[in-house]
């Protein structure tokens, strides 16, 4: 019977590639690959001889969500022929990715074994070459129109970290990037909870070993005016120190005194 499995690439070139996603992609019957740069596509093809790219399904103009569905599509037509298959995402096949969950649910719908191997994500790049600890104060992470399009309560004492920045209030779905008029209503948004001049910054983990990742920190005023791609994803810093719950503190003590 076919199968499918999604895995991680990680996201530089050549050093994040775990052992259980290598032997993966090397035992599959077929690989399809969505990554995020030309060169990493060649490596992949190194370790298999029939790598598909799901690249040439993505076109500026046609929804994201069609160009989703004909990747789960052109994964399952090999799962249910019978075949091994490996679906090869960059970074982290789980995380704001949309199609490896998505197949993996329609080929156990179908009955077919499907598995995820998590990757290095570039939320874990994010963390080592900024020297963030999610966990000192606490980090919520949004998609960036998402961000725009809900009412959301946000945490002025965490960091807040805006994936998919560069297409921020774009609710074609078509679109490769958004223009300063967008971040305009994004900066506005975000000045609800932080001052104008707050730093934040526009974060582009490396890719291949001979580039430095991109880390350029603005004032958040600034940010209509800063070149965003696709790849870029935003840090904003906390601008208010952690606020203490008397109330709880309090309650937490009698229990402390009662077991005294
Ligand atoms: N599954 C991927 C994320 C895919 S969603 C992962 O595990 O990282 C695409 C978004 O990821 C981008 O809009 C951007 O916010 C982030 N991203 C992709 N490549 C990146 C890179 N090189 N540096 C920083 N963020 C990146």
């Amino acid at each position: 019977p076919g199968s499918l499995a999604c895995v991680g690439l990680g996201m530089m070139l050549g050093a994040h590639l775990g052992p259980r996603a290598r032997a993966h992609i090397e035992q599959a019957d077929v690989v399809f690959a969505a990554v995020s740069d030309p060169v990493v596509e060649l490596w992949i093809q190194q370790m298999h001889r029939d790598v598909r790219s799901l690249q040439p399904h993505y076109a500026e103009g046609k929804p994201r969500h069609q160009t989703y569905r004909e990747m789960v599509d052109a994964m399952l037509a090999e799962v249910r022929a019978g075949r091994t298959v490996c679906g090869a995402f960059y970074g982290h096949p789980g995380v704001f990715a949309k199609v490896p969950h998505d197949a993996i649910a329609q080929a156990r719908s179908e009955g077919f074994h499907a598995h995820m191997e998590p990757g290095v994500s570039a939320e874990d790049c994010l963390y080592a070459d900024l020297g963030i600890d999610p966990g000192r104060v606490g980090c919520a992470h949004f998609e960036a129109s998402q961000f725009m399009f809900y009412r959301r309560r946000i945490d002025p004492s965490a960091y807040l970290v805006l994936w998919q920045v560069g297409i921020a209030g774009d609710r074609s779905y078509r679109r490769f990037a958004t223009g300063p008029e967008y971040r305009r209503l994004l900066v506005e948004r975000l000045r609800e909870d932080y001052p104008l001049d707050h730093p934040v910054t526009v974060y582009e983990a490396a890719t291949l070993p001979i580039t430095q990742p991109r880390m350029d920190t603005v004032p958040l005023c600034d940010l209509p005016d800063t070149a965003l791609y696709m790849h870029s994803t935003l840090v904003v810093p906390p601008c208010a120190p952690l606020q203490r719950d008397e109330a709880m503190l309090a309650r937490i003590e009698a229990i402390e005194r009662a077991e005294a």
